[in-house]
Formats: C-alpha cells, sequence, structure tokens
C-alpha cells in the first residue's frame, strides 16, 4: 500500500460516539489525530448532541476534524481504524453503538471507489451530524440545500462544548 503523499492534503474526518464518555471520547480524538504520522489536527468543529440515525443506543456526541495530512487514503483510514479499536471499538452487530466512529469524508479533491474505502463517504450529505459540524469548519462545502435535506434529522449543539 502506498503509504505517503507527495504533498500533504486537507482531510476531513466525521468523529462519532455513543458509548460511555461519548464526548471525552471524541475530544481525545481529536488529539489522537493531530499525532497521526505526517497529520496535522488543522481545525475542530463545535461538538454536537444528535438523536441516532440508521443506529442504535444513547444519543451521539458528533464532530468533523480538518486534517492536512502526507499519508494516503488508504493509510489514513488504518490509522483511523486503529483509533477506533484502541478506543475499544467493538462491531457485534451492524451500526452497533459505539466508542469511537471515525469516517472519512472527504480527502483533497479525490474519488476513490475500492472495496475498502469510497471517498467521497457515500453518505456524507444524507446526514445532520457530518453536515452541521463540517459547516463549522468548512462552510463552502455544505450548501444550503444540504441543510434542507436533512433539516428533519433532530441535531442540536452540545451544550458543554469546551475542550
Ligand atoms: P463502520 O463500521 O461504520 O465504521 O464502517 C467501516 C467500514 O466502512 C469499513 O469496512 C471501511 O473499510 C468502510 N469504508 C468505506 N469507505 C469509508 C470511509 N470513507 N470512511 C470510513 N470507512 C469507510
Amino acid at each position: 500500500m502506498q503509504t505517503l503523499v507527495r504533498e500533504p492534503v486537507t482531510a476531513w474526518v466525521a468523529l462519532g460516539a455513543n458509548l460511555g464518555d461519548a464526548r471525552q471520547a471524541v475530544l481525545q480524538a481529536f488529539e489522537a489525530l493531530d499525532k497521526l504520522p505526517g497529520t496535522r489536527l488543522i481545525a475542530r468543529s463545535r461538538l454536537y448532541r444528535s438523536a441516532p440515525h440508521q443506529a442504535q443506543g444513547p444519543d451521539f456526541v458528533n464532530a468533523v476534524a480538518q486534517l492536512d495530512t502526507s499519508l494516503s487514503a488508504p493509510a489514513l483510514l488504518e490509522a483511523l481504524q486503529a483509533l477506533e479499536s484502541e478506543a475499544g471499538r467493538e462491531r457485534p452487530y451492524v451500526n452497533a453503538p459505539r466508542t469511537l466512529d471515525l469516517d472519512l469524508i472527504l480527502y483533497g479533491q479525490s474519488r476513490i471507489d475500492s472495496p475498502r474505502l469510497q471517498v467521497p463517504h457515500p453518505r456524507w450529505r444524507e446526514r445532520a451530524f457530518v453536515l452541521l459540524p463540517l459547516s463549522d469548519v468548512c462552510p463552502a462545502s455544505v450548501s444550503p440545500e444540504d441543510r434542507a435535506r436533512v433539516a428533519d434529522q433532530p441535531i442540536d449543539l452540545l451544550f458543554e462544548d469546551s475542550p
């Protein structure tokens, strides 16, 4: 697998958690993303609380991180999955509650459609819990039509949003 790219790429990662101390898991994940090889956390969204959408269990804490990274997209996905495992992520069944979920939403302008990785993430424009935090860090990528599409999905700013 190609691990590094020549020029750093801007990537956006969606973070979600709904088991244990979900807020803490998301805040720790921001720090862990900043420590990935060849990677800097450039911006973090505010924290949001959303009702499970095609998933189960308690409400989620959601956020989006903007990264500059020299990791290739597959290497970044592998690193995200390692962070999920370190956070104790188990997959007993599809859409089970999770201690930490990290999805690669956008990787520069790349379009990737491999069995393990699709970028842009296939469902990012259908999810309020991606679009609202993404609009905090990259307003240009979220249109009024995007917002209207997800307007019926319950989501709030998390009140105690201090790092
Ligand atoms: P999940 O259990 O929701 O975290 O889904 C993870 C699965 O989705 C893994 O098998 C990944 O290989 C696959 N996948 C495909 N594209 C992406 C992406 N852009 N970000 C994260 N996972 C992805």
